[in-house]
């Protein structure tokens, strides 16, 4: 039986072409990037072509991309960054309670620091209210930082009108957009961000390699020291491989995303029909229409996460419970706390993610195989037995 992977919101498998192009790297170009000779230089050139390409996406310049070593790091060159900058000017930062732990945490060790953190709360679909975010701002506050779109439930949050106080406001707007570079549109003058993360490893691309968008004109200060690469805010020397591979993924990715969105709904809707049709005491969390379109978050009544994870790996099935980061984790997600969904409805909960590789036959062999796994656990259920004695009592 093929390996059927459904966890893309996690990671991706680097794509073919993107392997290509990075051991096509000529034996030439293994050269520092910084340097003047033809050897360095080639290395440079093949760099700048990638940066090109993200600054095209972005509808940025390109001297406005700091190549970093993933979503992680570009979060936290934000959020230390733009506070160590501006901190005469303020103590004040504004987030989300469900960004991903790369903001999150940042943050809490900002707060050991002395700093004030505004954690908004969401809605049930997980949206932040851009009022909430308005009436947070006083004039200590620096930095607005929200995630375009989220990683467990897939829901997108309205960035271009959060963009549109910040600006007004003259507030710094940083925005996590690892999930949705050169998936979904993220023209950064039309998101009104100053500063925008992106990973490669979510694009099909290589793992370890990222950038910040960073706007022309930010106060932004190093979080690292060393040498001068990528305009002193990045020290060291770059990974050239991986930021080629990076470009390739994000020129590929870019190119086939409308297209790709509209295939991903279609079967991702199938599969939600499937599920609730054969499924009983199923439950879809995250907005209807203002999610990623591969991303499915369900909540199994009378079922335990790890366990679904367990009885679908039988069947070389892969998907997630909550965020891949938290899976080694007990606790239920802050996500889904923050979306006023108690622990225990959490807990029977499973991520689906699907990306370029899947076709419908994934689909099918999910909807055949996940009501014996389901029906299986609660078969063991107490919880379902005592249930099922209750419904039969009348
Ligand atoms: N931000 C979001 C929304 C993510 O989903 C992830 C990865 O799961 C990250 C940040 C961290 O990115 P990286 O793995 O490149 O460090």
């Amino acid at each position: 039986m093929a390996r059927i992977y459904l966890d893309n919101n996690a990671t991706t498998a680097m794509r073919p072409e993107v392997a290509e192009a990075m051991a096509g790297l000529s034996a030439g170009c293994y050269g520092n990037p910084s340097t003047l000779y033809c050897v360095g230089r080639d290395a440079h050139t093949q760099m700048e072509r990638a940066r090109d390409i993200i600054a095209g996406i972005l509808g940025s310049s390109r001297d406005e991309i700091v190549f970093t070593s993933g979503g992680t790091e570009s979060d936290n060159l934000s959020v230390f960054g733009v506070t160590r900058a501006l901190r005469k000017k303020g103590n004040h930062v504004i987030t989300t309670r469900i960004e991903h732990h790369a903001v999150l945490n940042p943050c809490k060790m900002l707060e050991k620091d002395g700093w004030n953190v505004t954690y908004l709360p969401v809605d049930s679909y997980g949206i932040v209210d851009t009022k909430a975010v308005e009436e947070a701002i006083t004039d200590k506050t620096v930095l607005i930082s929200v995630m375009h779109a989220n990683n467990e439930v897939g829901t997108i949050q309205p960035i271009a009108e959060i963009g549109k106080i910040a600006k007004e406001r003259k507030i710094t707007f940083h925005t996590d957009a690892v999930q949705t570079f050169a998936k979904v549109p993220t023209k950064v003058d039309e998101l009104g961000v100053d500063l925008l993360s992106a990973s490669s490893h979510k694009i099909y691309g290589p793992k370890g390699v990222g950038f910040l968008y960073v706007r022309k004109g930010t106060k932004i200060m190093p979080i690292m020291y060393g040498g001068h690469q990528e305009r002193s805010l990045r020290p060291g020397t770059e990974n050239v491989p991986g930021i080629v591979g990076m470009g390739k993924a994000a020129e590929l990715m870019a190119a086939e995303a409308e297209a790709e969105e509209a295939r991903l709904l279609k079967m991702r809707e199938r599969l939600w029909e499937g599920i609730k049709t054969n499924i009983p005491h199923v439950r879809l969390h995250g907005h209807p229409e203002k999610r990623l379109a591969g991303t499915l978050n369900i909540a199994f009544e009378f079922a335990e996460g790890e366990s679904l994870i367990l009885g679908l790996d039988e069947y070389e099935i892969c998907v997630a419970s909550g965020s891949a980061c938290t899976s080694d984790s007990l606790e239920p997600s802050h996500v889904l706390s923050a979306m006023g969904i108690p622990p225990e409805g959490a807990h029977g909960t499973l991520r689906i993610s699907l990306g370029r590789e899947n076709a419908e036959a994934d689909v099918d062999m999910l909807l055949e195989v996940l009501p014996k796994v389901v029906g299986n656990l609660r078969s063991f259920s107490p919880l379902y037995k005592e249930y099922l004695r209750k419904q039969a009592a009348g």
